[in-house]
């Protein structure tokens, strides 16, 4: 088989069942390996599919310059895809995510703004979005994708994240939980999985340190990719059942059992999502399907807390 170009090989993760972090007595776990992507993560599916609907919109030229305000994968990911299809692009990111994620957009061909994280992610977040409508209001060529509103960010999850999912388990799924960045995976994948079984037990799952949907205050944390510390316009409230909400630790632990245990080396989201998974695997218990997704690759967090004594 040969790809016409990188993205067309884009998706189709592969669902890996876990063994040593599955309980006797608790559902089984299957894991969506997003660390395999092409580009490192979910978020690839994302940017192709808000690029690709702005294209088929008319909204963007061959002199467009893509902005996008970000906590990492998402800039990544449109670094990724404006590198194939000749845009360029300009990524916002506060100085709290991994330097990995930077040199990564850098590497991919698109600039890089910063803006300084003083321990609000929330508000750091709100900076970057104001500074993306800032370039966009000064430059007709800028185009803002916008993640946390572009509901083509939710269709990607909704429209093969999700039929992936369902293609592979045999059989219902029982529970299903996504920590929440944009909120696109858990709604997208979540709206499908209450279509084809009503009955599915869906988690949103929170930093213990960012649980804004839990009432919760904005904090630092150390699980990057999700409690950005805002309710995203895409959220869909409706279609988680309960909110999970895990520690740092326990999902540095988690992420870093998950390459020891399993040989699967992913992000510290990652972690969070199966620490998640384990709670709701033993409350579903034996016999049930439990899925969750590993959002990203765990070599972009090599100068971080989750490598920290290696
Ligand atoms: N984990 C990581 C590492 C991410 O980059 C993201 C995306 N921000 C998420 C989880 C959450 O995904 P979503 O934006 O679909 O809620």
């Amino acid at each position: 088989m040969i790809y016409d170009n990188v993205l067309d090989a884009m998706g189709r993760t592969p669902l890996i069942r876990l063994n040593s972090l599955s309980e006797e007595g608790s559902a089984q776990i299957l894991a969506k390996y997003e660390g395999v992507n092409v580009g490192g993560s979910v978020k690839t599916r994302t940017a192709w599919q808000m690029i690709d609907q702005a294209e088929k919109r008319g909204q963007l030229k061959p002199d467009s310059i893509i902005v996008e305000p970000t906590s990492g994968n998402q800039g990544i990911g449109l670094a990724l895809v404006c590198a194939v299809k000749g845009y360029a692009a300009r990524i916002i990111m506060p100085d709290s995510v991994s330097v990995e994620r930077r040199k990564l957009v850098r590497h991919y061909g698109a600039d890089v703004i910063i803006v300084h994280d003083d321990g609000d992610i929330g508000k750091c977040i709100a900076e970057c979005i104001a500074t993306a409508e800032r370039m966009a209001a000064e430059d007709p060529r800028v185009y803002v994708p916008q993640q946390f509103e572009n509901e083509d960010n939710l269709f990607a999850h909704k429209y093969h994240t999700a039929l992936e999912i369902v293609e592979d388990v045999e059989g219902p799924i029982h529970g299903f939980c996504s920590g929440i960045g944009t909120g696109g995976t858990i709604s997208g994948v979540g709206q499908i999985l209450k279509r084809l079984y009503p009955d599915v037990e869906i988690w949103a799952v929170e930093p213990e340190n960012a649980a804004i949907l839990s009432g919760g205050g904005i904090g630092t944390h150390l699980q990057m990719g999700i409690g950005d510390g805002l309710i995203p316009a895409i959220l869909d409230q409706e279609i988680y059942d309960d909110i999970c909400i895990i520690s740092d630790e326990e999902a540095l632990d988690t992420a870093r059992a998950l390459a020891r245990k399993e040989g699967l080396l992913c992000g510290v989201s990652s972690g969070t999502n199966v620490a998640a998974a384990r709670r709701l695997a033993r409350k579903l218990g034996a016999g049930k399907t439990v899925v969750t997704l590993l959002p990203d690759t765990g070599e972009r967090y090599f100068s971080t807390e989750l490598f920290d004594g290696e």
